[in-house]
């Protein structure tokens, strides 16, 4: 499994990097002050979580104030830290950052290429302020190549997700990014509406180069609507700001479409000045920017009189605007181009050019009214998708919740049942305890010795080591019960039955055999030795006392027959039927020692003798 995508507990610096991400549109400067103290200290401290983050942030900020390959050097390396944390999201965001630098340096294909792959896994795993930047980045990759319907459908998407309320200024972006796109689609109203909030929205901001292009959306925008004179403060407020890192940027402003504004407002001075500068800056690279630099050269030239060097400003770029395949070459550039182009052969006298320009202007003005009816259907379509999508994870989730809870009342249910099963075999093994202990004495019960005597015998013969059988029976015991009553008489089996616990081996066993009876089994041991034994446990029982009500109790004594299976008529055991007989025998020759012992006066120990034993058997 690869690692988690996020830890429990995130280090200092990692916070400081993902705040630095946060702030990165709201206050542009200290987020990336922020991203560099953390890369410093993530570099210190060999945090690769804290490092992809930090560089995520920079390579975006220097997408807009820096170089491009400053940036994309940023978020290769972003995206390379990311991989290797198997962090997902953060994978997929540095992605959409690079895809961002590939439609920058006019790699539109590419750049949708990239990004579309990490669609349905980035909206997944997105949330909010992520999930609109990477909404938006898909907006803008269509946005680069002319798709403005498709751009279009993914911004306002992107807008959902950013809310004006998390404060981190996305919102100012994506309307910055939608009034471009409405612009192209010469939908100018709903494009100025999106200007003139995302203006707002920046107010609480420092971002200066958001600011700077909502600005220049706006110029355009009331140029397009025949207000140019409304964008005049427009262009001096972006004319004021700075340009250095903590003002616009340092991109290249382009000038073109401010002076084609102030050249529609008739403003001829600052027109001029600012084609002035438009032409200090390098050539443009994209076709846009190539033919609305025409269009400006062009209206320079127009309103000084020089209409010959005017129409020749345009002529230079007709096959270009004139060609259906040229990507990022929208519709609207192409409308102001051939819109420019007829009027100023009108001005000329060509009417011919003019009817065949005005011609060419109507029907790519259509299209992009078409375009604009498909942009409302793509926004559908693409909400619909969304929805189905969000379903789909809301699905799994369930799924997985229900799963989750169905494998935690499984492991409860297997808990409940291994506790009840061991509570059972307790149970049974309580009972299987009762069934052959004694409660009395607490020691093995005859049915216990019937059960174990022909094994432990069978075992002894098989082993060739004897195996001696004691039977020991109270003296007078009916006089204990009769002079201090039946309490007492229990009371003095129970210690008599402590006492043989107490003093035979593990290997040992005592029972209960009747009454007042009771049999050990002694494997390893012969007669002799078992005689020896019960004459200790003898002594030691005459030696015992027991009160009753503070009265010491008379001597107590046993008698008791020895045998063991060493003896003739015990030894015999090969088959059931003979072990059998071994046992009763073995059991009978004890007995009959017992006898013995009783006649003898009581209070001994007697072994068996052979013929008894012979008789038995
Ligand atoms: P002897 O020396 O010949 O063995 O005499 P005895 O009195 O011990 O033998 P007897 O067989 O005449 O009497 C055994 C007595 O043991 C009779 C019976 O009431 C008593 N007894 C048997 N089981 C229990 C018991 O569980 N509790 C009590 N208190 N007495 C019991
Ligand atoms: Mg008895
Ligand atoms: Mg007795």
């Amino acid at each position: 499994m690869p690692p988690l995508p996020s830890t429990a507990h995130p280090s200092a610096t990692l916070r400081q990097a993902r705040r630095a991400w946060s702030m990165l549109l709201g206050d542009s400067a200290r987020a990336f002050a922020a991203a560099n103290r953390a890369l410093d200290r993530a570099s210190q401290d060999g945090d690769r979580r804290a490092e992809a983050w930090a560089r995520l942030t920079r390579g975006l900020h220097l997408h807009y104030y820096g170089t491009l390959a400053d940036s994309e050097h940023e978020l290769r390396q972003a995206v390379d830290a990311f991989a290797a944390l198997a962090e997902r999201p953060g994978v997929i965001l540095a992605t959409a950052g690079l895809a961002r630098t590939l439609w920058r340096a006019g790699q539109f294909r590419a750049a949708i290429d990239l990004v579309l792959p990490v669609r349905d896994e980035g909206l997944q795993l997105l949330r909010h302020h992520d999930r609109a930047v990477l909404l938006n980045t898909i907006g803008g990759c269509y946005a680069s190549l002319g798709q403005s319907e498709q751009a279009i459908a993914y911004m306002h998407e992107a807008l959902r997700d950013a809310s004006p309320r998390s404060g981190n200024g996305f919102d100012a972006v994506l309307h910055c990014n939608l009034a471009n796109e409405l612009t192209q689609l010469g939908d100018c109203d709903q494009a100025l509406r999106h200007a003139n909030q995302g203006l707002l929205r920046c107010e609480g901001m420092r971002n200066p180069f958001v600011r700077c292009a909502l600005l220049i959306n706006r110029i355009i925008i009331l140029t397009d609507m025949g207000r140019p004179t409304e964008a005049l403060p427009d262009i001096a407020a972006v004319l004021a700001m700075p340009t250095d890192a903590t003002g616009r940027g340092r991109n290249a402003l382009h000038f073109e479409p401010l002076a084609i504004a102030a050249l529609s407002a008739g403003d001829h001075d600052l027109g001029a000045r600012l084609v002035q500068r438009m032409l200090a800056e390098p050539a443009p690279l994209l076709p846009d920017e190539r033919l609305e630099r025409g269009v400006a050269l062009a209206m320079l030239a127009w309103m000084q009189g020089r209409l010959n060097q005017a129409r020749e400003h345009l002529a230079g770029l007709r096959a270009l605007a004139d060609d259906d395949t040229v990507e990022g070459l929208s519709l609207r550039i192409r409308c102001q181009y051939f819109q420019k182009a007829s009027s100023l052969h009108a001005e000329c006298g060509d009417t011919a050019a003019a009817l065949a320009d005005l011609r060419r202007w109507q029907v790519l003005h259509q299209r992009q009214d078409e375009q604009a009816h498909r942009a409302h259907y793509r926004s559908a379509v693409l909400q619909t998708e969304m929805l189905r999508l969000t379903h789909r994870l809301q699905d799994s989730q369930a799924k997985r919740r229900l799963t989750e809870r169905s494998r935690a009342k499984l492991a409860e249910i297997n808990e409940q049942l291994a506790q009840r099963i061991a509570e059972v075999q307790q149970l049974q093994e309580a009972l299987r305890q009762q069934a052959i202990v004694d409660a009395l004495t607490g020691l093995y019960n005859r049915r216990h010795l019937n059960e174990v005597l022909p094994a432990m015998l069978a075992a002894a013969q098989r082993a060739s080591v004897p195996l001696a059988v004691v039977i020991i029976d109270l003296d007078h015991f009916k006089q204990v019960n009769d002079r201090h009553g039946h309490q007492v008489g229990d009371a003095l089996l129970a210690q008599f039955g402590r006492l043989l616990g107490s003093s035979l081996r593990r290997s040992d066993l005592a029972c209960r055999y009747g009454g007042e009876e009771f049999c050990l089994l002694l494997p390893r041991s012969t007669a002799a030795s078992a005689q020896r034994k019960a004459q200790a446990l003898l002594r030691r029982w005459r030696q015992a006392t027991l009160a009753v009500d503070g009265h010491p109790l008379q001597r107590l004594s046993f008698s008791a027959g020895v045998a063991d299976s060493a003896a003739p008529g015990c030894a015999g055991a090969g088959e059931s039927r003979a072990e059998g007989a071994g046992v009763e025998a073995l059991l009978q020759a004890a007995d009959q020692a017992l006898l013995r012992a009783k006649s003898a006066g009581r209070n001994r120990v007697l072994l068996a003798g052979c013929p008894s034993l012979g008789l038995a058997a």
